[in-house]
């Protein structure tokens, strides 16, 4: 089977929301999905959007396994599912995503002059109303400023000393996200009308807007929280990779106009029957690199053979071939899932953030993690390799840890080249990357 898939990589996004801008104006620029974001940007540490997504206990997202082995929808099941047609499953509300607002440009533009400039207030989308915004995304990273809020008042200087102090321990970086189009769908296991369904030329996973009745079940199912629902045409939404435009091979929106260029597309074969046994592997831990395992070289001639079989054009195989996606996850080994352990197999893979560097060395022109402590610069960095853990590898910390070094060790090489030096290939080999470019 072949499956398009996209990695991104984490140290080359500004923030920007370019990415999710245009996506808006491309899908979800319509009444009845104003507070829709098929791409959104999260603030990490954060609670992401909607706010606390992560909380599968709350939200019963994903898969779970049962005691003899088998997967099971949190959200499905024949009775959640009957039950789903007389009772809506746990969904977030709107505060939970943020309560859309414009601002009211009639009393910027009436307002008569005097001393102070008009203020613009925030007014609902949703109910044209006055609104008191009190949640949005992206709001975990407003925190700045505080030192100059605290000038000039004793107490709140004292409060703000105490948080420089944690500042000091303090760090950011942005997590963008779209539909994972994942290889074992929840959201199409969850929905009873049987409306949700993976493409199978290119895996893409869409909704059948005919076939949609509605139930939300999906919502609830999705533990990335990317279906969303139409509150105008009663119908469920989400993300297609832009399918269009990938038919005619051009990139998805958001990774044409991506600030950082750090969104890789491309085609990834894969052995169907192995997924479900991968995803109901016992330990949360062994998910990624199960995961892995259901990918097929595109160099072997055998599989080569069984595509061409299984009736994938030659050109898919080419593209296949010279996929980045394949050379960052299987041959570089630097790119890696987010929250495998959602057991749905998801094909939105991120290469982890190295920045920010705490340790630069300025007379040498290198930064900490280069050769000298290569491998003590990892611990040194500010994002704490737990933290990774927790998102892409089910807390284990070994494979991103080996990926932080890797990326360190690729950044120092590569330093040494620009400054004019002699290569180091002893760099390159401490960490397996002989022969590689
Ligand atoms: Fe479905 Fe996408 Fe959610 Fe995966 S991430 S469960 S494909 S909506
Ligand atoms: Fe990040 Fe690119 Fe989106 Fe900007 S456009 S926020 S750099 S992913």
């Amino acid at each position: 089977m072949a499956q398009m898939s996209m990695v991104m990589n984490l140290d080359k996004c500004i923030g920007c929301h370019t990415c999710t801008v245009t996506c808006k104006q491309a899908w979800t620029n319509r009444s009845g999905v104003e507070y829709v974001w098929f791409n959104n940007v999260e603030s990490r540490p954060g609670q992401g959007y909607p706010r606390t997504y992560q909380d599968q206990d709350k939200w019963q997202g994903g898969w779970t396994r049962t005691r003899t082995g088998k997967l099971k929808p949190r959200a499905g099941g024949r009775v959640k599912k009957l039950f789903s047609i007389f009772a809506n499953p746990k969904l977030p509300s709107i505060q939970d995503y943020y309560e859309p607002w414009t601002y009211d440009y009639e009393h910027l533009l009436t307002a008569p002059a005097g001393e102070h400039s008009p203020v613009a207030r925030p007014k609902s989308l949703l109910t044209g109303e006055d609104t008191k915004v009190t949640w949005s995304a992206n709001w975990d990273d407003s925190l700045a400023g505080g030192n100059e809020i605290a000038a000039g008042d004793p107490v709140l200087a004292q409060i703000a000393d105490k948080v420089r102090q944690e500042y000091e321990k303090s760090f950011l970086f942005f997590l963008p996200r779209i539909c994972e189009h994942c290889l074992n769908p929840a959201c199409a296991a969850s929905c009873p009308s049987g409306a949700i369904y993976k493409r199978a030329e290119d895996g893409i996973v869409l909704v059948d807007q005919d076939r949609c009745r509605g139930w939300r079940m999906c919502i609830t199912g999705c533990p990335y929280k990317k279906v969303y629902f139409n509150h105008r045409t009663g119908k469920a939404e989400k993300c297609t990779m832009c399918f269009p435009r990938i038919e005619i091979g051009q990139p998805t929106i958001c990774s044409e106009t991506c600030v950082g260029r750090l969104r890789y597309l491309g085609l990834m074969l894969y052995d169907a029957d192995r997924v479900t046994k991968a995803a109901s592997v016992k330990d949360e831990k062994d998910l990624y690199q199960a995961q892995r395992g259901c990918f097929l070289d595109p160099f072997d001639p055998l599989v080569v053979a069984a595509a061409r079989a299984e009736g994938i054009p030659d050109d898919w195989i080419a593209a296949a071939q010279r996929s980045p996606v394949w050379d960052l996850i299987m041959r570089h080994e630097v790119a890696l899932p987010l929250h495998p352990e959602y057991r749905t197999m998801p094909m939105v893979w991120y290469i982890p953030p190295l920045s920010p560097v705490v340790d630069v060395l300025r007379d040498t022109g290198h930064d900490g993690e280069d050769v000298g402590n290569l491998f003590g610069a990892v611990d040194a960095l500010r994002i704490p390799v737990e933290y990774l853990a927790g998102l892409f590898t089910a807390g284990d910390v070994a494979p991103v840890d080996a990926v932080l070094r890797k990326l360190a060790a690729m950044r120092s090489y590569q330093r040494r080249i620009n400054l004019g030096e002699e290569r180091d290939e002893s760099i390159a080999a401490a960490v397996g990357m002989t022969g590689q470019q």
